[in-house]
């Protein structure tokens, strides 16, 4: 049997449950000329919302585009980080931005993709790109993507991040409230995703500090139970811990979540009003090639045997 600490950060973004719901959801807002396709194809936006952790160990270049570790660039990054990806690299350099994050310039060129896929009136295109900026955007609204510390291993607090993005959602977004109503265009889509990087990082401190608080005067016994799944007992935050951290964010992670849920929609909307709002009608209707069945069998594969890895390296 293999025993997995809740600190192996084998689960490096909202969790499978959180990315599925949060594309699925963002259908529902859409715009009735543009919900039809994407209901349609709700399935396949709902499923591939994961796609991008799954390649971040196959693909070079991938797993950089799901945080930005703000904190790395001192007190006042917001400032001193360019909006924009030429000059970011102009000014810091392309090795030193990728190693410490990309998200908030990867969504501007995902946006610009889907843009074109939507010009082109390419569905596959559309859906993979759609599936994936979903994806991006909502790592982007996760407190724990925007810094150094993003497991708590600088203080301490090892496994916070499957805890925060993970354990809570899936002990209590069943209740949250994530309807938000219909879509609304973005201005200015970089303006747009800096604001919610920079309202995620300033989120960081009550993720840390209340984790803290609660650890300190908690019973050492109870913060942590084991729960079987998928056959392995795992070591996880308990009901009890998690119950009192949730109570303590106060509406933090379902706050995060409708945002994010907000920004999908409002970015799908956005990138088919710019492409000149083609006809979505006219669009031919397509199903997965077989070769693109394969390929993602084997991200699959690739993700499955590296968690795998990753689970028995990581037991202490
Ligand atoms: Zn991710």
């Amino acid at each position: 049997m293999h025993f997995s600490g809740a600190s192996t950060g084998i689960s490096p973004n909202w969790g499978f449950w959180a990315h599925r719901r949060i594309n699925r959801l963002a259908v529902f807002r859409l715009p009735e000329s543009i919900q039809v396709f994407y209901k349609k194809h709700i399935e396949f936006l709902t499923e591939n919302a994961v796609n991008p952790d799954r390649r971040r160990y196959a693909v070079m270049g991938e797993a950089e585009r799901h945080f930005i570790d703000l904190d790395v660039y001192g007190d006042s990054a917001l400032n001193i980080l360019p909006r924009y990806w030429k000059n970011a690299v102009e000014k810091i350099g392309e090795d030193s931005l990728r190693k410490h994050g990309i998200v908030p310039w990867y969504v501007q060129t995902a946006a610009f993709q889907l843009t074109e896929a939507f010009k082109e009136k390419d569905p596959k295109k559309i859906l993979r790109i759609s599936a994936d900026i979903g994806h991006y955007i909502a790592d982007a609204h996760v407190p724990l993507h925007t810094t150094r510390n993003y497991n708590g291993q600088l203080t301490g607090q090892e496994g916070i991040h499957g805890f925060w993005e993970s354990r809570l959602p899936e002990l209590f977004a069943q209740g949250y409230d994530l309807w938000i109503g219909e879509a609304a265009y973005i201005a200015h889509v970089p303006t747009q995703i800096w604001e919610t990087v920079a309202a995620s990082h300033a989120a960081t401190d009550s993720v840390f500090i209340f984790e803290k608080q609660l650890t300190e005067e908690f019973d050492p016994d109870k913060k942590y139970s084991y729960e079987l799944r998928n056959n392995i007992l795992t070591r996880t935050y308990s009901k009890e811990f998690s119950s009192r951290y949730h109570q303590m964010l106060a509406g933090q992670v379902q706050r995060r979540m409708k945002d994010a849920v907000k920004m999908v929609g409002d970015m799908w909307y956005t990138c088919w009003v710019n492409a000149g709002q083609p006809n979505l009608d006219q669009i031919e209707d397509f199903s997965l090639s077989l070769e693109d069945k394969k390929q993602q069998a084997a991200e699959q594969q690739s993700w499955i045997r590296r968690l795998f890895h990753v689970r028995t390296e990581g037991e202490n």
